[in-house]
């Protein structure tokens, strides 16, 4: 035994190590485990969403879209550019550059919390009530140490779900981590899945001049969003240029070589009307992450998985064995980074005997394509579905002097609120810069506000934020720059 601590985290993603850095800032001896390998074949910490998911997909869809609107913003404005060229190398040596930093800068926050990180990956061993557990590591080497702790908070997150007709390579069948990584615009990209990674990456190669063919198994656009919004979305994408076939099932993709001696991905598909063909230049399957728990419990730990095959715990991410808490991707709820990171820091709280706290119920979503999509609370949908009675406000950013002044007046800000309580349910919004807008409806809910605590509130002007003033005052048919 090498080693004790007071918490062992096994996996530094934003759930493990924002879990690790609380721990310790709370006095608890802390070391955090990940096996994630880098570009660079060391260890690089933040797990998929500083390597292979938030912070690279940010990266290309911000450089992207400054390509994209050289020639379809800018001129607007009066500005043209002609000849503009995207140099590939420049444009993922930058993602690159900004994962690196941002990865060794968890180290860094490690060191100054004095969390003891380990690189390999870690098993959690038998428990027994009372005793501390014990957690074998393994390197990449293969050679092996135990350390142990009184509590361990399990972050081991998730991985994409492969289909087992369309295998990924890597080179033409393609995950997140592929389509982050591609030296050279593909001519005709296909995406399986008009989910967020489908949509966000999508996105990417489409600003780039790739063809993009999404491919949906289910009849609606953006099912799990509000469909008022789901609807304005899937219209501006299309006049992007990106193509979505809803209803499209995959059922065959294979890599052929052409009589140019290069490859192409061969798909078959089905939908209404009945078998299609398709060939792409790669192919990226989206659709959907599952809880990565592969080595991560030995037999008789007691650590039960659920139907999903998710680490089960309960309302405190405890999963039920003395001293086991589980967080992130890899428990239930929304596969969003920043709601692991809260389950970590309430975890870290719960085991020093603090008030820890995590509402999933206000979690906000963002998906960050052009318009942005953001929510927060339940869809109309879900009202409907439960009995809530409820009342809708809404207000376009069409009308918003600062959206038109932009160039970017795309969109609309919806509320709902209890039809007798006035209590806000959920924000819906597509149009600019919503990513930062949710925030405000996030706040005003968890402090149980209503559409009046919203419409009360000044908001500057011009700002986009107006929006939001606006559609809570739309609310109770009170806005004043649209007709009620
Ligand atoms: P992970 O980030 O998956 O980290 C788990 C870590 O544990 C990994 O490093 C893994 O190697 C390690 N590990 C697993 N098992 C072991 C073991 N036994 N021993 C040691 N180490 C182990 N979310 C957002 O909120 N906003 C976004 O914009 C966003 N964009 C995304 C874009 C893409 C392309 C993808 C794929 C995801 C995106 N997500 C986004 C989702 C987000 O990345 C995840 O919700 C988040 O990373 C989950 O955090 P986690 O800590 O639970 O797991
Ligand atoms: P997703 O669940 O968002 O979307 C998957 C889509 O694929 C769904 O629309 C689903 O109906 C469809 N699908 C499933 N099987 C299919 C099939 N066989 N053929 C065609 N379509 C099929 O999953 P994702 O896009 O892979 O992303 C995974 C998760 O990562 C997201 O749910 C989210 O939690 C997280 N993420 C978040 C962000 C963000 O916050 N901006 C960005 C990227 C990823």
């Amino acid at each position: 035994m090498s080693d004790k601590f007071d918490v062992i985290v096994i996996g530094a993603g934003p759930a493990g190590y924002v879990a690790a850095i609380r721990a310790a800032q709370l006095g608890l001896k802390t070391a955090c485990i990940d096996a994630f390998v880098g570009k660079d074949g060391k260890q690089a910490l933040g797990g998929t969403c500083l390597n292979v998911g938030c912070i690279p997909s940010k990266a290309l869809l911000d450089s992207s879209k400054q390509y994209y609107n050289l020639s379809h913003n800018l001129p607007a404005h009066g500005i043209s550019v002609e000849n503009a060229k995207m140099d590939m190398a420049t444009f993922i040596g930058r993602k690159d550059k900004i994962v690196k930093q941002f990865t060794g800068g968890i180290g860094q926050l490690f060191k100054a919390n004095k969390v003891t990180p380990f690189f390999g990956k870690g098993k959690l061993l038998g428990c027994k009530t009372g005793d501390s557990k014990n957690v074998e590591i393994t390197s990449n080497g293969g050679s092996k140490q135990t350390i142990s702790a009184t509590n361990v908070i399990l972050a081991s997150g998730s991985v994409p779900i492969e289909l087992p007709f369309a295998k990924f390579d890597n080179k033409f069948i393609l995950d997140n981590a592929g389509a982050l990584d591609i030296s050279e615009v593909p001519q005709r990209l296909g995406v399986i899945g008009a989910g967020v990674i489908g949509l966000e990456l999508g996105s990417v190669w489409n600003r780039l001049g790739s063809q993009v063919t999404i491919l949906e198994a289910l009849p609606d656009f953006l099912a799990v969003a509000d469909q008022d919004v789901a609807k304005v979305a899937k219209k501006e994408f299309e006049k992007q240029g990106l193509t979505i076939k809803l209803s499209a099932k995959l059922t065959k993709a294979e890599v052929k070589t052409t009589s140019n001696k290069s490859s192409e991905v061969a798909l078959t598909y089905e939908d209404k009307d009945g078998t299609h063909e398709l060939t792409v230049d790669k192919l990226l399957v989206a659709v959907g992450r599952r809880a990565y728990t592969e080595g991560l419990l030995a037999d008789d730990t007691g650590v039960k998985l659920d139907e999903r095959g998710r680490i089960a715990v309960d309302e405190h991410n405890h999963t039920g064995v003395d001293g086991v808490w589980a967080i992130g991707d890899a428990v239930r709820g929304p596969m969003l980074a920043h709601k692991g990171s809260e389950e970590g820091v309430a975890v870290a709280e719960w085991i020093a005997g603090k008030a820890g706290h995590i509402n999933l119920d206000t979690v906000p979503w963002v998906i960050y394509t052009e318009p942005e999509i953001a929510w927060a609370g339940k869809t109309e949908k879900e009202l409907k579905d439960a009995g809530v009675p409820y009342k809708i406000g809404t207000f376009p950013f069409a009308a918003i002097g600062r959206a038109v002044a932009m160039n970017e007046a795309i969109g609309q800000v919806k509320v709902l609120a209890h039809a007798e309580t006035d209590r806000l349910l959920g924000v819906h919004m597509v149009g600019p810069g919503v990513s930062e807008l949710i925030a405000e409806c996030v706040v005003a809910m968890e402090f149980k506000g209503s559409a009046e605590d919203l419409a009360r509130i000044v908001h500057a002007h011009p700002t986009l934020s107006e929006a939001v003033h606006e559609a809570a005052l739309s609310v109770d048919k009170r806005a004043i720059h649209k007709g009620n």
